[in-house]
């Protein structure tokens, strides 16, 4: 009797601690489709607030799903979509957060000296590839050489104002918003920042690459995995993190097709119009903004290896490390990494 008292006591005890769905201390993941990638959240949450650590997730989800209908080229509603539609050649209203991200856009696109450009939407959409379905082949020559003609690079969008009455310019008909190489890269800052408000100040946010880590997983480093450029369930380098820091990679392998054997990728080279093809597969970047390590790897791998290290030193912060085709890889000072080996 004594003995199924006491079984009882502890039983009670244990619903008061976990009945509710509660679970030990530990990590908890959660995943959602947004801006065309599988976004995952993970948190390390102390005893007792695992049921909190899912609601906070849901609410940093429901962030980026407000950032992505401002910042989404392909919805016209979004603010980004209207300017658009917008004329060309006059100014616009503009929302200050569109503002912030432009900002960025057009620092990097400076310092980079126009291997980043905010303005690829027309030449996007000539190549298809977040198009659905796909393209599969090339666009026709003569629309890339036409576009290249009539793209601006340096003067194609121009920003002005102050808080409260920012405004926008396209240059003219060849340029139009693309903030796909660094929407994401902000949205993740901003889930972090959103979860930490809630509490939550051990976690990761990875928008399919494109990746921020805050605190550390109950005292010991993140570890987070480099993707092999070429098998897709494959790791080729880990990286340990217990701090605010953004970790956000480039490669070709995210979006391309094949055709005619010949690998034709995403990460557009805007003096050209063509896919980037300079030996580089992916690079990854650590600083701590997530926005402007996704804006840093899209630039450094336009550049490729020597001048995107030449990028990479020029910002305070920042480091990379380059994978090549010939399966060598490279760092930059201060990107510490370990290597797990395969190449290619
Ligand atoms: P990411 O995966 O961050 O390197 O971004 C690639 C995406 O950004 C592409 O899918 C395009 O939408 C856009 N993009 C392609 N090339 C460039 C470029 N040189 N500068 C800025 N955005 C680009
Ligand atoms: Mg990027």
């Amino acid at each position: 009797m004594k003995f199924k008292v006491g079984t009882l006591i502890l039983a009670f005890v244990l619903l008061a601690l976990f009945g509710c769905g509660e679970k030990p201390a530990g990590s908890q993941s959660s995943s959602r489709l947004l801006m065309g990638t599988l976004m995952t959240i993970t948190l390390w949450s102390q005893e007792g607030e695992t049921s909190r650590s899912a609601a906070a997730m849901q609410s940093a989800f429901g962030e980026m799903e407000r950032i992505e209908k401002v910042m989404s080229s392909h919805l016209n509603t979004s603010a980004v979509g209207r300017i658009n539609q917008a004329p060309r050649g006059q100014w616009h209203p503009l929302e200050e957060e569109v503002y912030h991200v432009l900002a960025e856009s057009l620092r990097i696109a400076k310092l980079s000296q126009g291997a980043f450009e905010a303005g690829l939407w027309p030449l996007t959409n000539l190549w298809g590839f977040s198009r659905e379905p796909p393209a599969t082949a090339p666009p026709e020559m003569a629309k890339i050489e036409s576009w290249r003609k009539g793209y601006p690079l340096g003067t194609a969008i121009q920003i002005r104002g102050e808080t409260g009455g920012r405004q926008i310019l396209l240059a003219n008909e060849y340029v139009g918003l693309d903030l796909g190489a660094i929407a994401k890269g902000y949205a993740v800052d901003r889930a972090l920042d959103h979860l930490a408000v809630l509490g939550f100040t051990n976690a990761i946010v990875n928008a399919g690459g494109n990746l921020g880590v805050n605190g550390s997983k109950g005292g010991t480093p993140w570890r987070i995995g480099i993707q092999h450029p070429r098998e897709s369930q494959g790791v080729v380098a880990e990286v340990s993190l217990q701090k605010r820091m953004g970790l956000v990679t480039s490669g070709d392998y995210e979006r391309f097709f094949m055709h005619e054997g010949k690998r034709y990728h995403h990460i557009l080279d805007p003096q050209s119009g063509m896919p980037t093809a300079n030996g580089v597969v992916s690079v990854t970047i650590q600083h701590p903004k997530a926005m402007t390590a996704d804006a840093l790897s899209t630039a450094a791998f336009v550049l490729g290896l020597d001048k995107g290290l030449e990028l990479i030193r020029q910002e305070p912060g920042a480091s990379a490390l380059f994978i090549l085709e010939d399966g060598r890889q490279v760092a930059s000072g201060g990107f510490s990494y370990r290597w797990l080996g395969g190449g290619q």
